[in-house]
Formats: C-alpha cells, sequence, structure tokens
C-alpha cells in the first residue's frame, strides 16, 4: 500500500479503500468507497482529483453523508435548525443544546455543481422568479420545494441588514412560499465616530460598542426561540461550553492552514482545504465528529510536513484565493496550472477566528457575528485579505467572481486595487460558474498566466 502522498482519481480511490480495509486502518461508521456518491447522482465526483490519505477519506465522506445525519438526528428526536447566511454563529449557539442541530440550507450553492446541473434546482429558481441574475445560491430554493437534498428544518433563522441582494431576495421569496423565517439583523458594520466607543473583533476589525450590543440583543431573540424548541434553557455555562468545542475546531484549522499554507512542500491539496475549511461554518451537522475528522487531518499533515512530503512540486506559486469557487474542480486546476493555495478568503473568515473566551458568551458571539467579512465594506474585506497574504507569504491574488453575486459585481475590483496597491502583488480576476466545462481552456489559460507571471517576478 503506497503512502506517498499523492492526488488520485475517484476510480483509484475505490482500489485504495480497499487496501485501507484490508490494512485494518480504523474507519467511522460513515465510511465507504467514496464511488458509492456517484449513484446519488454526485456525477461531478468523477471528475476530482483527491488526497489519498484516509485522513482525507474521512473528510469526504463525513461532506457527503450529511443528509443522512440530519434524518438520523430527527429520527433519534433531535430538532434541526436550518442557518440561513450568517456563515458560522448561529450554529455555534445551535450546537450548545444537547438536542438541536443546525446546519446551512444555503449549502445547496455547491448542489449543480457536485450533480452537475441534474438536479434540476436552477430551472425551479428559474420557475418562481429568480433567474440567472441571482447567484447559485438560488439553488437553495429548489432544494426546499423538492425536499430532496435536506429534511425541512423545524426552525429556519436568516442574518438580514447587511446581507447581500441576492440573499435577502431569495429568502424573502422563501418566505413568500410558505415557509417560515426568524429574521435576526447584523447591521452593516462600520467605523466608530469620533469619541464613539468602539469594541475590537476577532480577526481585526473594530466595531462601535452600540452595534455589538445590538447584535447581542438579536441573538437573545434567537436565544429564545432555540430555547423554545429544544426545550431546554441555554444559560452562560452551556454556551461557553459551545463556544470552546467551536474554538477547537478553529484551534485545528489554524494549524492545518498554517503548515498547508506555508510549508515548502504543500501537504494538503486545495480541494481538501477548501472543504476542510467549510467545516467550520455549521460542523457539516455533527461537531464532535468534526473535532475528529480536522484531527485526524491535522495528524496527517503535520506527518507529512515532518517528512518534507507533499502533493505539489515545491515551486508552485504560491495563491492567496478570494471567495469559494462554484465550481470545486477549478481547485484542482489551479495546481494542475502550476499553483498551491497560500491563503483563502471564502467569505467567512468570522468562522475560522478563535470567539474570545475571556467575555460573556453573549457578547463573544455578538463580536463574531460582526466581524462576518460580508457585513462589513469591501475595503475592511481588502485589509484582512493584504493582512493574510502577509501572513501565509503568498505571491498572487486569485479573486473567483460567482455569476450573478450582488457582493461580487465590483467588490473583487475595489479588493484588487487596494491588495495591489499596498502589497505590489499580481491579481487576477476569473468569473467561475457552476460547471465549468466549456470555460476550461480559458481558465487554463488565465491561471497559467498567472503562474507564468509569479515565476517571472521570482527571477527579479
Ligand atoms: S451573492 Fe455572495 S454572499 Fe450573497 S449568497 Fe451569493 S455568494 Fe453568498
Amino acid at each position: 500500500m503506497s503512502d506517498v502522498p499523492r492526488q488520485i482519481t475517484l476510480e483509484e480511490w475505490d482500489r485504495r479503500y480497499e487496501e485501507l480495509q484490508r490494512a485494518g486502518i480504523h474507519q467511522p461508521s460513515y465510511s465507504g468507497p467514496l464511488s458509492r456518491h456517484v449513484e446519488d447522482g454526485d456525477k461531478r465526483l468523477l471528475k476530482l482529483r483527491y488526497d489519498n490519505s484516509a485522513a482525507a477519506l474521512r473528510l469526504w465522506n463525513f461532506l457527503l453523508t450529511e443528509e443522512d445525519r440530519l434524518h438520523e438526528a430527527r429520527t433519534s428526536g433531535k430538532k434541526l435548525v436550518g442557518t440561513m447566511k450568517d456563515l458560522g454563529t448561529v450554529p455555534v449557539m445551535a450546537y450548545s443544546f444537547d438536542n438541536v442541530v443546525a446546519f446551512y440550507p444555503d449549502g445547496a450553492w455547491w448542489i449543480p455543481c457536485v450533480m452537475e446541473l441534474d438536479a434540476g434546482l436552477l430551472e425551479i429558481a428559474d420557475s418562481l422568479g429568480i433567474d440567472e441574475s441571482f447567484c447559485p445560491v438560488r439553488a437553495m430554493l429548489g432544494a426546499f420545494v423538492t425536499g430532496a437534498h435536506f429534511p425541512l428544518p423545524d426552525l429556519l433563522t436568516c442574518s438580514v441588514g447587511a446581507t447581500c441582494d441576492d440573499f435577502s431576495a431569495i429568502a424573502q421569496r422563501l418566505n413568500g412560499l410558505g415557509y417560515p423565517i426568524l429574521w435576526w439583523e447584523a447591521p452593516h458594520r462600520r467605523s466608530g465616530e469620533p469619541g464613539e466607543a468602539t469594541v475590537k473583533l476577532p480577526g481585526g476589525f473594530s466595531a462601535p460598542k452600540c452595534q455589538v450590543e445590538f447584535v447581542k440583543s438579536e441573538l437573545e431573540r434567537l436565544k429564545t426561540a432555540l430555547e423554545e424548541l429544544a426545550g431546554q434553557h441555554l444559560d452562560e455555562k452551556k454556551l461557553s461550553a459551545g463556544i470552546k468545542k467551536a474554538n477547537q475546531v478553529c484551534m485545528y484549522l489554524d494549524e492545518i492552514r498554517q503548515l498547508a499554507f506555508t510549508t515548502a512542500v504543500c501537504p494538503m491539496p486545495a480541494l481538501e482545504m477548501l472543504i476542510a475549511e467549510m467545516l467550520a461554518i455549521h460542523f457539516c451537522s455533527d461537531r464532535d465528529e468534526t473535532i475528529e475528522v480536522l484531527k485526524e487531518l491535522l495528524g496527517e499533515v503535520r506527518t507529512r510536513v515532518q517528512a518534507g512530503k507533499g502533493v505539489l512540486c515545491a515551486d508552485a506559486a504560491r495563491i492567496f484565493w478570494v471567495n469559494p469557487v462554484a465550481d470545486l474542480q477549478v481547485m484542482n486546476l489551479l495546481e494542475d496550472c502550476g499553483g498551491r493555495i497560500c491563503g483563502t478568503e471564502y467569505l467567512f473568515t468570522h468562522a475560522l477566528d478563535r470567539i474570545p473566551e475571556d467575555l460573556s458568551p453573549a457578547e463573544a458571539l455578538a463580536r463574531m457575528a460582526l466581524a462576518d467579512p460580508t457585513v462589513g465594506s469591501s475595503a475592511d474585506r481588502a485589509q484582512r485579505i493584504c493582512a493574510d497574504i502577509r501572513r501565509f507569504g503568498a505571491e498572487a491574488v486569485l479573486i473567483s467572481r460567482i455569476p450573478g453575486a450582488s457582493h461580487c459585481a465590483l467588490e473583487g475590483e475595489v479588493i484588487g486595487e487596494i491588495v495591489q496597491d499596498k502589497l505590489d502583488v499580481p491579481v487576477l480576476e476569473i468569473e467561475v460558474s457552476p460547471v465549468t466545462d466549456s470555460m476550461r481552456p480559458t481558465l487554463c489559460t488565465r491561471l497559467e498566466a498567472l503562474v507564468e507571471t509569479v515565476r517571472e517576478r521570482r527571477k527579479r
């Protein structure tokens, strides 16, 4: 059995799975050959390349069995909460109860990619008046209507206020279709006026104290609704324990990211890193297992780093990636073109930053919610990106535009200008649709050009 780190196809994974089985490697109950997920219609999996470690197998199986887990949770009497748009905060609160499971209906964003447009969700959204001028999150409407991708939640929450136009329109349409939503407001984060009290947020932004107080009161409303749903009281002790667990996830991810983005030979591919980061936003419907999955992934990364082994050439161009890609295959493509990921800003950095444990838990969560990169200005986002480019030593920035996304129309340009101004690194903006097959040659040319530019600059 070869333990040399490399990227393999789905077919190769099935053979390797058999090898791992024969070698008696422990695997969790949801494990199995990855190709079985293609039978559910996840055809894009056939075109991806995967890391060949047992840790990566566990990560993928964990991700791809989320729907089963949600059904099991309901059968066992747990309450399901669909937490829309905040990408991190409400799940921390929800998982502080022992009988509540939170998930992101927004995750339907990736169904058109994973099922290569076969699920018909975008057509359903079209028929409901939400056409392709909206971002791929419109697939969520189809997922609610068909009920085929996640069980309908017992409670649906959605943050509003500083929310992109796409999401607010789509969530209102959902509400209009008869799905009740508990709205809560996250205001646009602003700088303090002269003389106004401000507080530092996780990740480095700051916000006026009154905004933090306001979000705290909104979270209090959510807490009451969750308590009614769960039939349990959520006291400070339980919420603090929930924050500690969430911070364990952040701690593992922080080390994995640090090693994967800064070690000379990249120890973990971009695609697995993207999946791992995504676990932070809602723990893939099982917070404790998320911790175990990340612990094993970190173990693999540490082992590879100590052995000086990795999956890509040491001279790969070090790219900082901004925004999540609608087509997962593009993460493989970057590596095929000679790049590697050295830093990311996938719109949820607030879920990766440690939540303060030295404050009241309500205050800490309010600060986390206001640290969301999407509730502040694009200039704020750019500052954070610059800080992380320095931290991870990236040599270029790639901004992947999301088709139809209202936050992307000009934001990429604003971020690009600030980054170039401050750091003098090349910036490329590309648009990534849910299935990029027809654009692959163009994307390849553009990615290769960026990699070439990085290599030329190294000769200076
Ligand atoms: S427009 Fe951007 S922030 Fe809004 S739902 Fe789409 S991807 Fe998310």
